[in-house]
């Protein structure tokens, strides 16, 4: 390799009463009290608008935390004009320059920022210790990491040439300035959807989510220390759909790289349908969007391990990722013993806000969120076809806090088993034995999705079947683990069908959509 060689961040584990744990969370309690003022960043200037809006934190409400500064169309016309502008330079810096201001980064979240951006995914996205410890911290300085090796591996890659002939590719970056709309749910993935493309020599337009401001605030703090010229990534704060509507209308518009809702990302891939006839060149589409993440239990597997893997992988997170078991399929011979195991385990968890290292469960991100998981909470109260054997409480008094809540149904088509709820409920229907052939196929057919799914057994037969039989239905496919935590270099992430394009996130296939390569031939 020729960079530092990519090695996995080791995830800090934040043992109570430990010096990590204790610094952290003072941090977070210093950060918790400031009053902040988060302006957007275009062309290395912070800006400030007349438009205030209020910062919420979910675990609180009514806790005043200070506002950023919303834009307005004008400020997307500058961040694309500065883009463009600051294109040229950037291009020519060379990978190697480009290589280090990213391996800085890492470095810098790997040591001075790592508190303080944890504290502020903590605060404003409602993550315990150990969820922005692997998310901010190590996913993101993963992707940086393991990105620059990828980026030098393509580079390095070069066609045959013969006596007579020199073959070259030349790696260009695209034509034009590129889109990153980035999500609340990963600050890794915020970081991750512009800096890959920055990496490949290109120029972004960066939109993060407006329940994600403060750490991407940081974020962006720390690229420019690491030495990220003006103009390369610029972060506005500003209408969603006023502002896709803006650059996807834009004839330098030259790729979107999103992670997001699905019909959100569906009617952008429209508009730039709509719109192709205005560009210079094809725009690049990369997409990760929902999931409806699936567990198939086979009668042969450990019960106790597929209890951890339904409590971890639903509600780590409150089941906000995308990744999440949302939908398990239990045979009748193991069912009884998975709920008192399940069961065990749920009564030591706690919900509470993440200031408190011990609360498993936090705030979902805001009000939106907390009444859709209520809806689903309350019709399943009110079903002959399903009842709620686990948790169910709701409380948004002070923090938008949903329980954990297992919800139990007759009918495989259920509501909750098929549609996308994104909090921490997990629907779970039974299924008689002997069926485990069409419970296979009815796995498959539930959901327009596929982006995660486990099965979980101790029979080889019928994990080979199980591996054909859901070969389509998710890109990230575990045998015997929960459907979350991929791992940057590891399990490259992402799925197909209505989850997203498939470009892997972390890896050489999604470097690949950001270089237009120039194929040359020169005879001697
Ligand atoms: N990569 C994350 C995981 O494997 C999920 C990312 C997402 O929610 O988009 O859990």
């Amino acid at each position: 390799s020729q960079v530092p060689y990519a090695v996995n961040e080791p995830v800090r584990l934040y043992e109570p009463g430990s010096p990590e744990v204790k610094n952290l969370i003072s941090t977070y309690k210093k950060m918790w009290s400031e009053k902040l003022e988060i302006p957007m960043v275009i062309n290395g200037k912070e800006i400030t608008t007349e438009n205030k809006e209020r910062l919420v934190s979910p675990q609180d409400h009514q806790h005043d935390f200070g506002f950023y500064y919303k834009g307005d169309m004008k400020h997307v016309d500058d961040a694309i004009n500065t883009a463009l502008a600051a294109r040229a330079q950037w291009n020519n810096l060379g990978w190697e320059q480009r290589a280090a201001i990213f391996l800085k980064a890492a470095d810098l979240i790997a040591g001075p920022y790592r508190d303080r951006l944890n504290a502020a995914t903590m605060i404003g996205q409602s993550k315990n210790v150990h969820q922005t410890e692997i998310d901010a911290a190590c996913e993101f300085i993963d992707f940086l990491r393991f990105n620059v090796e990828f980026m030098t591996e393509i580079y390095a890659e070069q066609p045959v040439s013969s006596e007579g002939i020199w073959n070259r590719s030349e790696y260009r970056p695209l034509e034009g300035f590129c889109f990153a709309v980035t999500p609340f749910n990963f600050t890794a993935i915020a970081g991750n959807l512009p800096t890959c493309m920055a990496m490949m020599g290109n120029v972004v337009v960066w939109k993060p989510s407006d329940k994600q401001i403060y750490s991407a605030h940081v974020l962006m703090d720390c690229f420019r220390e690491a030495g990220l010229p003006d103009g390369v990534i610029n972060m506005i704060f500003t209408d969603g759909k006023e502002t896709a509507d803006k650059v996807l209308a834009h004839p330098d518009f030259t790729a979107l790289h999103f992670t997001g809702s699905t019909s959100v990302f569906q009617s952008m891939w429209k508009q730039i349908g709509d719109n192709i006839h205005k560009y210079k060149t094809y725009p690049r589409i990369v997409g990760e969007t929902g999931g409806k993440d699936f567990v198939m239990v086979h009668p042969s597997a450990n019960a106790a391990g597929v209890a951890t893997a339904l409590v971890r992988g639903s509600f780590e997170y409150q089941g906000q990722k995308c990744s999440a078991a949302s939908r398990a399929y239990i045979p009748k011979s193991l069912w009884n013993e998975v709920k008192e195991i399940m069961a065990a385990q749920l009564a030591t968890v706690k919900v509470g806000s993440p200031e408190d290292p011990s609360n498993f469960v936090n705030a979902v991100i805001d009000q939106v969120s907390f009444d859709r998981c209520k809806k689903y909470i309350t019709n399943a109260q009110n079903s002959s076809e399903a009842e709620v054997i686990f948790g169910g409480k709701c409380d948004d008094s002070k923090g938008f806090f949903v329980d954990p809540t297992v919800i139990l149904t007759t009918n495989p088509k259920y509501e909750s088993v098929c549609e996308e709820i994104f909090g921490p409920i997990l629907s779970i229907y039974v299924y008689e034995d002997e069926n485990w052939a069409e419970t296979l196929k009815l796995v498959d057919e539930t959901s327009p999705y596929s982006l995660t799914g486990s099965i979980f057994s101790q029979d080889r037969y019928a994990i080979a079947e199980a591996y054909k039989a859901l070969e389509n239905a998710a890109g990230n496919f575990y045998i015997n683990d929960k459907p979350t935590g991929a791992v940057v270099g590891q399990q490259p992430f992402g799925g197909a069908r209505a989850s997203g394009t498939n470009d892997k996130a972390g890896s050489k296939m999604n470097l690949l959509r950001w270089t237009s390569v120039r194929s040359i031939k020169e005879t001697f």
